[in-house]
């Protein structure tokens, strides 16, 4: 089959598999070029681990210190007619990477809200791997099926006080618009805090804890984002953010368990605002992007996924000691809060309009880092050429 990109929307809704490998192997060779990372986790569990930030803390553990590595997802293969998801073509190519060097590595693919998700994963540790030490949970996801009550709830993004307004990027027709987004209902925001929240994550901490598969010295790790004031009523102060609020409190209490039965820790580590597939469904997010981008390449501090995730393991979660805010929580998006890139985005965000978004905003490199979401676009790649949809990941459940 011969694949172009087909764009609807926040979504492409075809793949490229030699693009994606080629994505998954640029990402491997970034890690591998930083070296090792002493003291690094061996036996990884990561919850969300196709694409965007859980792909990165897949492959770091796998390449920097030689990890086995336990990856869940919720993806499409493709068929002989239609792609399958990025994600599934991303863990193909890391599988294959990594038994190339003889790393365990095997693949969920499933809901992993249900309890299904969470037992067949500790059947995979405790028959195949061995006690986990580090568990990252980076699922993001619009809908969440409880699995006790079999009620969906799904998440919103609006904020918790009036409405708001402000420019937004129409990333289809490359124009800035005014957009205005309401307030929440109590129940919307509830919704978003059971999806969006701690409260999975809890749950496989939990169920990790009682089959006795975790490791003596476990770490779990979830991720955030917090950004500056002028996203604030859409992202902090909105639904999304009362959700991670509870992560942070979830965070808390597993942080004090984890410390008294295995001396292990539990974070939230806040992160860079980075175009995935997630991000790019947010209002104003992608027009903040697309001017934080063009300030952090002129200044040399640009990072994508893989070299936050890097810098998160080997600056941060494995260091002698791991430098925390005032409230607990691991900060990586340190670059993008310096006050001259702040500063500057600020200033760019009053005046920028569709005259001068060229200047201003890095949309070019919004677009090509959507497209490579997707394997499109990537250097080296013959998208004239034959490729197999059907390719797969060798040891996917
Ligand atoms: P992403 O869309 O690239 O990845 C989401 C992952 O979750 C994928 O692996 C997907 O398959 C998986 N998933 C979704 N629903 C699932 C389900 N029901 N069962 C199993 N797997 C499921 O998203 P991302 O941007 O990498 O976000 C990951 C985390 O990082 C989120 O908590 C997000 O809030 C946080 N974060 C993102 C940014 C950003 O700018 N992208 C910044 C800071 C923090």
């Amino acid at each position: 089959m011969i694949v172009k990109p087909k764009i609807r929307g926040f979504i492409c809704i075809t793949s490229h598999p030699d693009g994606c490998a080629a994505n998954v192997q640029e990402q491997i060779d970034y890690v591998k070029s930083k070296g090792p990372v002493e003291g690094g986790p061996k036996n990884v569990l990561v919850i969300g681990s196709s694409t965007g930030y859980g792909l990165a803390s897949r492959i770091v553990p796998a390449f920097s210190s030689g990890a086995n590595t336990l990856g869940l997802f919720f993806e499409k293969p493709g068929t002989e007619k239609r792609t399958g998801t990025a994600g599934w073509y991303n863990t193909a190519a890391f599988e294959k990477a990594a038994a190339a060097e003889g790393l365990f590595a095997k693949s969920l693919n499933g809901d992993a809200f249900s309890h299904e998700a969470k037992s067949k994963a500790i059947d995979i540790i405790k028959n195949e791997m061995g006690p986990i030490d580090l568990v990252v949970y980076s699922l993001a996801s619009p809908v969440r099926k409880d699995p006790d009550t079999g009620e969906a709830h799904r998440s919103v993004l609006k904020t918790t006080g009036g409405e708001y307004t402000n420019k937004n990027l129409n990333t289809d027709k490359g124009e800035i618009e005014e957009v205005t987004i309401g307030p929440a209902t109590q129940e919307e925001i509830d919704n978003t805090i059971k999806v969006m929240g701690g409260e999975d994550w809890e749950l496989w901490m939990n169920a990790l804890d009682e089959a006795g598969v975790l490791a003596d010295g476990v770490k779990t790790v979830s991720y955030s984002y917090i950004g500056p004031e002028l996203t604030w009523p859409i992202y902090t102060d909105g639904t999304i953010g009362m959700a991670k609020k509870d992560l942070e409190t979830v965070c808390e209490r597993l942080d004090s368990k984890l410390r008294d039965k295995y001396n292990g820790s539990a974070y939230v580590s806040v992160n860079k605002a980075l175009v995935t597939q997630a991000s790019s469904a947010i209002p104003v997010v992608p027009l903040y992007i697309s001017i934080l981008y063009k300030e952090m390449k002129a200044k040399g501090l640009h990072e994508g996924c893989i070299e936050q995730i890097q810098r998160l393991f080997a600056d941060r979660l494995y260091s002698e000691e791991i430098p925390l805010d005032e409230n607990s929580r691991i900060r990586i998006d340190d670059w993008e809060m310096r006050d001259d890139i702040q500063e500057a985005v600020a200033k760019s965000w009053d005046t920028i309009s569709n005259e001068n978004l060229a200047n201003l905003a890095d949309f070019d490199g919004y677009q090509e880092e959507f497209l490579k979401l997707f394997g499109f676009g990537v250097d080296g790649v013959n998208y004239d050429a034959e490729t197999d949809p059907e390719t797969s990941p060798p040891s996917i459940t």
